[in-house]
């Protein structure tokens, strides 16, 4: 069952002005309703959606025992004990043309990757340890029986359970579906999710800057983030921080949207409209999170979507966003195999300066190499220095309680999931 905005805000460790991100993850998981409108797609194009169905296996793959070596087949009961049996080729069995003959006693069969097992054949010897001559075929007794022979069905049989509901369709799943005949699928839906920037001082790109104003990069990064997580972005553009935009800027996300994901004016500064529109239009939880970067953040209801108010800065942006708003998504996009990218022990290279009493992401470049797996700092870490998430290849996440950390201690590196 799921839990109601305010619901949440009445839990006994509630507290919006420092809010753990483990808390904060779980606060939001109990919001979350998966959708449920599905669509059948060819596989090819179901290629990283979700499957709205179990696929059992309507056949046996593969669909008759084969060989597992270009070589010989043979009944390995007629071996002589400890030495080398003369045996006579009776045929040849291709993969895609097998041989339909009988095999008698001390005969044997050419056999080649794939092909279908003769009847009667147990073994397969691979080419280069066998000889052919004016004599016969000369197989050595050295293998086991039943060696170098696949089995039907050994991949999987028919009625199995070939893929789970609720599993990404990855480019293996998409193979096997193939393997299994199946030409399509039934997936989720896309997830809709509206976005659109807050702040008088952003221009698109392709304009030219005023006096004080920056090109508007979350809205790419944004962008950028949902596309490669299977969502289908509607960018909304930016809005200026009014309250009459902001609120035009609500109603058309929340109309046709599943999420709505908006960045800056989560703070309370003067021009921080978020809060006192979403007062009026939805039902939304401000927090400060304990961590850095990323501490103002908003989570709720508007309309009937849910919506994610992130920080303005970009690094900001995307720190919350891999750390709440990415695992929020495909809980609703209806996966049930999500996990958070893993973290790995790492060796820190360079010192890290930090006070204790909230988590922080810094941006790392871990690589593996005579010393082990190390892990360095990208240098300035303001959440404002966008580049370092473009050299990094990890987050160096240090707990809450840790202060500073030394060179030589061991620390906790979550890997990017892909390059960001
Ligand atoms: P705010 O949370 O609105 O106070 O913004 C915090 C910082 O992030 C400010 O320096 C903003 O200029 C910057 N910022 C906000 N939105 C964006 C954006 N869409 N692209 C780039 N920087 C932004
Ligand atoms: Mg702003």
């Amino acid at each position: 069952m799921t839990t109601t905005i305010r619901e949440l805000s009445c839990a006994d460790d509630y507290d919006p002005n420092s809010m753990p991100v483990d808390k904060a993850r779980d606060f939001i998981s109990k919001a979350l309703t998966p959708i449920t409108t599905t669509e059948r797609l060819h596989i090819r194009a179901a290629l990283g959606r979700v499957l709205a169905q179990d696929v059992v296996s309507p056949l046996d793959v593969p669909g008759h025992d084969n060989s597992a070596m270009d070589g010989w087949a043979y009944r390995h009961a007629d071996l002589v004990s400890g030495g080398v049996t003369v045996m006579q080729r009776v045929g040849t069995s291709y993969a895609g043309k097998p041989y339909f003959g009988a095999v008698g006693h001390a005969e044997c069969v050419r056999i080649f990757t794939g092909a279908v097992m003769p009847a009667g054949c147990d073994t397969v010897a691979m080419q280069e340890r066998v000889t052919e001559d004016s004599l016969g075929v000369h197989i050595g007794n050295d293998l086991k029986a039943g060696q170098n022979r696949r089995f039907r069905g050994e991949d999987l049989k028919t009625g199995a359970l070939a893929l789970k509901c609720g599993s990404l369709v990855s480019p293996a799943a998409v193979g096997l579906l193939a393997s299994l005949g199946i030409a399509e699928v039934s997936v989720y839906r896309k997830l809709r999710v509206a976005f659109f920037s807050t702040g008088d001082e952003l221009k698109s790109i392709g304009s030219t800057l005023g006096a004080g104003e920056i090109y508007d990069s979350n809205r790419y990064t944004i962008y950028s983030m949902l596309e490669r997580a299977g969502c289908q972005p509607i960018d909304l553009g930016n809005f200026v921080d009014t309250p009459e935009a902001i609120r035009a800027g609500f109603q058309a996300a929340s109309a046709n949207a599943d999420v709505v994901i908006t960045s800056g004016g989560v703070s309370v500064g003067e021009a921080d409209f978020i809060k006192q529109m979403l007062d009026e239009l939805g039902e939304v939880l401000f927090w400060k999170i304990a961590m850095k970067p990323g501490r103002p953040m908003a989570y709720g209801k508007v309309g009937g979507a849910h919506f994610f108010g992130l920080p303005g800065n970009p690094v900001a942006v995307m720190v919350t966003f891999y750390q709440f708003v990415r695992s929020a998504l495909a809980t609703l996009q209806g996966r049930t195999d999500y996990m958070l990218p893993p973290t790995v022990k790492a060796t820190l290279v360079n010192k890290i300066k930090k006070m204790p009493g909230r988590t922080e992401f810094q941006r790392g470049v871990l690589t593996v190499g005579a010393n082990g797996v190390e892990v360095r700092t990208t240098g300035d870490q303001g959440s404002g220095i966008l580049s370092s998430m473009t050299q990094a290849n990890c987050f160096v996440v240090l707990a809450t309680d840790v202060g500073g950390v030394e060179p030589g201690a061991i620390v906790d590196a979550q890997m990017f999931e892909g390059g960001m």
